[in-house]
């Protein structure tokens, strides 16, 4: 507990140092305000924290490729620190077969031997016109309606039940139109103007835009919540929207990811920084090689880590709102009882339970009324 007496007074308390945290605080700092941010973890970041492992940079939370079309935001986060050029190009593993990710004809070809986009829209055409619905009320008929059969059973059923521990039957569709579907030999996961990553990691972005705030690292907003509140004007909350109402509605759910490392004495291990397991035996759902991040590396071995994604407990992080008829409902209520809380601002994945990706963090942080 810390004495009321020896604490400053805040404009702005802001809980939890990820992007929507960090990008708030330096906007405030810049207006002359004075910012504390507290964190439960013991390192800022949130889920873009990178851990240091001997000259290979771990993304400790996930692999994190900023993508945007958005020029202003573009530019914005390149004034805080350049970016890398990086283009994202996964690989999926289906039993051992590699397919190019998104869904291109790269996919088409070694998925049907064919030879040209005709061919290619013809074979989706076939395969979408035996599922003989024309608006697709969940994610397996919204997947087969943009690629077919084949690739929703080869690309997609086994990796999304895994990824979010619910039959495809049972998701909504708009998780998989976040992938492009593309009949060119193109390979960018992102259809993104532009795509980077921060030169010197993400650390060092987020160490800039937080420089100057009064950070207290390891400490819970909810363990001493009567005296962080009281300690600034405005509070700045990104956690769990649920828990910020004391779950007073019913508890949202979340999804989790953990990750086992291991350490591999050569300098390439997959050739690839993601390479994700689709088939549904194989119990994680992707294997991150970090140095394939950073074309600069030269350290001599690589680290990689393998990916497994759980339901989601109040000891485990959460990482992804899940987006089915209960929790969106659920959300919805909480999103009411936020808007009256004129002195909080709700930010990010976990106070706005959204999926949001990364340049929408920014853009809502940029935008946001402080
Ligand atoms: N997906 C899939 N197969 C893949 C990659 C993705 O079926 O190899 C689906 C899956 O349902 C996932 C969704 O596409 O939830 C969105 O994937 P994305 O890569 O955007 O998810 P992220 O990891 O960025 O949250």
């Amino acid at each position: 507990m810390q004495s009321q007496q020896n604490s400053r007074h805040y404009d702005y308390l802001v809980v939890g140092a990820g992007l929507f945290g960090s990008v708030v605080t330096y906007r405030a700092l810049k207006a002359g305000k004075r910012v504390k941010v507290i964190d439960r973890r013991n390192h800022t970041g949130g889920n873009l924290y990178c851990e240091e492992c001997d000259g290979v940079a771990i993304h400790r939370y996930g692999p994190h490729i900023f993508h945007t079309s958005d020029k202003d935001v573009w530019q914005w986060v390149n004034s805080i620190v350049e970016f890398e050029p990086y283009i994202n190009s996964p690989i999926a593993n289906y039993n051992g077969k590699l397919y190019n990710l998104p869904f291109n004809m790269n996919t088409f070809v070694q998925l049907w031997g064919i030879s040209s986009p005709e061919q290619a829209e013809a074979k989706i055409n076939e395969q979408r016109a035996e599922l003989g619905v024309e608006q697709p009320q969940n994610l397996e008929q919204q997947a087969i309606s943009l690629v077919g059969t084949d690739i929703y059973h080869t690309l997609i059923k086994g990796y999304t039940e895994k990824q979010w521990g619910r039959k495809c039957t049972e998701l909504p569709a708009d998780i998989i139109r976040r992938l492009p579907v593309r009949f060119t030999f193109d390979n960018n996961y992102f259809n993104d103007r532009y795509q980077g990553i921060p030169r010197g990691g993400y650390n060092t972005f987020i160490d800039k835009l937080l420089e100057g705030a009064d950070i207290e690292l390891g400490c819970d907003f909810f363990d001493n919540r009567d005296y962080y509140t009281s300690i600034a004007d405005k509070i700045v909350y990104t956690g769990e929207l649920d828990r910020y109402f004391d779950y007073q509605l019913g508890p949202l759910e979340y999804r989790t990811v953990t990750f086992e490392d291991e350490r591999i004495e050569k300098s390439n291990y997959q050739g690839v920084a993601v390479m994700n397991f689709t088939d549904s035996a194989t119990p994680y759902t992707r294997i991150i090689e970090h140095r394939h991040f950073d074309r600069h590396c030269t350290a001599k071995h690589t680290i990689i880590s393998r990916e497994y994604p759980a339901e989601w407990n109040k000891a485990s992080e959460p990482y992804y709102p899940i987006g089915d008829s209960r929790n969106s409902a659920l959300a919805d209520g909480y999103r009411a009882l936020a808007k009256k809380c004129s002195n909080v601002i709700f930010g990010g994945r976990l106070a706005e339970y959204r999926y949001y990706d990364m340049h929408q963090i920014v853009k809502r942080a940029l935008e946001v009324e402080l």
